[in-house]
């Protein structure tokens, strides 16, 4: 069985005192062993990427522009082996590991117009013969903490922005489908991109607190699940670093009475079943207000009755397997418990049935839910859509901005006046109006609000720039000698 390695300062690392393995998830097989990093491990790749720093800082702009523009060209010559990798670790079908890669490739280019990016500010003649200006500098050795549900697309989130500002990185991605990140790092080095500048590191706690503990270490970039991004961000802001802690979700998507059946069916449909449901911007709760509910019932099961599960490499399966045996079996609990807690399990995704061992489930689809249930309250991150129903508009606003959670959410109706409303007053970071699932595109940045992101700062695009450099303002004057004196004064501009 391969062995998947670090990468540490550009060489392949296979040894380890611990290893795990990595499943296919459509066959439940064994693929993979992992080197699970030690400490000492983690503290080698801090020190390749601290000893890379200063002549990775000191390339020039042009030169790292390049490595991104030959970056977005392999990535996109390469995707087809990129997505079977994703699929086979992950589970998601080719087509979604494709789109994954698609999203991701926003990040390169986004990275690759740096040179706009990091230019600073200019004022000339501040006061009389003094200029000001600002430059943006790396902030050194960043870590890249990522989730398994996008094993392709969340590190090229942190590292393309991390880099292109002039930093080195240490990436410890998800345990569970980690050869995607050992591919891209491939490719990163493929494009002109030194050693040293992208490490990555396999692991767990073991790992990710010996990066939260190092001093070398000054900022950090995490994604995953609530509990542990607080945990990550109390640790690591602790020890006075930068930290942008990316947590769980619950999405609403909120239906109003006028919304089109069609365009509503389809929609909730694709955003609560797409990757089984494990999309931090997954639809979750579907809010029907008024009788909405009734008309659009019939219209969810019938697609559901289409749906084709099977293995991410058949063309025609649409969604695949879970993660994990583990996962399954969690996901289909709340499905078990959630008529005692007063819902109508209108599909139940546990009586379809799969041949061999994969970690397949079927989808749900629970109406009634009630607002202080766990189907309601807790993030399940699979394939379950929980509708709830309200009377009105205001009822639907308030669940959604009362709940823990506030990555993104969803209105679908036919009126501005209520998308405009929804759209001032809704406690979400990212807000679709008939868009379900609003990831936004390379050029703005990603974030949630509430329990969905600890830290001030938004991943990927404009506020990337901001968290992974630091700027320093230089104020300039070049005075002739005669008009030089001693002033005790507090120098003011004039
Ligand atoms: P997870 O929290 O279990 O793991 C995320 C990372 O943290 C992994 O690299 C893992 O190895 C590491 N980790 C796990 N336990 C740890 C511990 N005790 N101490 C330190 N590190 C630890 O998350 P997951 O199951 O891989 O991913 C799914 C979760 O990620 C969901 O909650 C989903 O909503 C969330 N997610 C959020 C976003 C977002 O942008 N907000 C995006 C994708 C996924």
């Amino acid at each position: 069985m391969a062995r998947i390695p670090h990468i540490i300062g550009g060489e392949k690392i296979t040894d380890a005192e611990r290893t795990q393995p990595v499943y296919n998830p459509a066959t439940g097989e064994e693929q993979h062993e992992l080197s699970i990093a030690s400490a000492a491990t983690v503290e080698q790749a801090i020190a390749a990427a601290k000893a890379a720093l200063p002549e990775w800082r000191a390339t020039s702009l042009t030169k790292r522009a390049n490595v991104f523009f030959n970056l977005r060209q392999l990535l996109k010559q390469r995707s087809p082996e990129l997505a079977a990798i994703i699929t086979s670790e992950h589970g998601k079908v080719l087509s979604d590991a494709g789109g994954e890669i698609a999203r991701g490739l926003e990040n390169v280019e986004f990275a690759a117009g740096l040179l706009h990016l990091l230019k600073g500010e200019r004022d000339e003649q501040v006061s009389t013969g003094i200029d000001v200006h600002s430059v943006k500098q790396p902030v050194g050795v960043v870590a890249a903490i990522t989730p398994f549900n996008f094993p392709a697309m969340v590190p090229l989130w942190m590292v393309c922005s991390a880099i292109a500002c002039g930093n080195t990185v240490v990436l410890k991605p998800s345990e569970r489908d980690p050869s995607a990140s050992v591919f891209i790092a491939d490719l990163f080095r493929e494009a002109g991109l030194p050693d040293g500048v992208l490490n990555v590191v396999h692991g767990d706690k073991v790992a990710v607190d010996t990066l939260l503990d190092s001093p070398d270490v000054k900022a950090v970039s995490f994604v995953g699940s609530t509990p542990i991004a607080r945990s990550i961000y109390q640790r690591a802001s602790a020890n006075g670093k930068r930290v942008q802690a990316l947590g769980g979700a619950k999405n609403h998507m909120l239906v109003m009475p006028d919304a089109d059946l069609t365009v509503t069916a389809d929609a909730a449909i694709s955003a609560a079943y797409g990757s089984a449901g494990e999309r931090c911007m997954a639809v979750s709760v579907l809010v029907a207000v008024g009788d909405i509910a009734d008309r659009l019932i019939p219209e969810l099961k019938s697609r559901i009755a289409a749906l084709k599960i099977g293995d991410g490499t058949d063309p025609s399966s649409e969604m695949g397997p879970l993660i994990s045996r583990e996962a399954k079996e969690r996901v289909e609990s709340y499905v078990a418990g959630a008529e005692a807690e007063g819902g109508t399990v209108l599909v139940d995704g546990r009586e379809a049935s799969f041949e061999g061992n994969g970690f397949f489930t079927g989808v749900s689809l629970i109406d009634n839910v009630k607002t202080d249930s766990k189907v309601y309250l807790e993030e399940i991150f699979g394939p379950v859509l929980a509708i709830v129903r309200v009377d009105s508009y205001e009822e639907g606003v308030k669940l959604i901005n009362e709940h823990q959670y506030g990555n993104g959410t969803a209105l679908f109706t036919r009126d501005g006046a209520t998308a405009r409303q929804f759209e001032f007053e809704v406690e979400a970071g990212m807000v679709g109006i008939n868009v379900p699932v609003p990831v936004p595109v390379g050029s703005f940045s990603f974030g949630g609000w509430k329990d969905s992101l600890f830290g001030d700062a938004h991943i990927y695009g404009p506020e990337s720039i901001n968290f992974y450099t630091r700027s320093k303002v230089v104020t300039t004057r070049w005075p002739n000698a005669d008009q030089s004196r001693v002033d005790l004064g507090f120098p003011s501009y004039n």
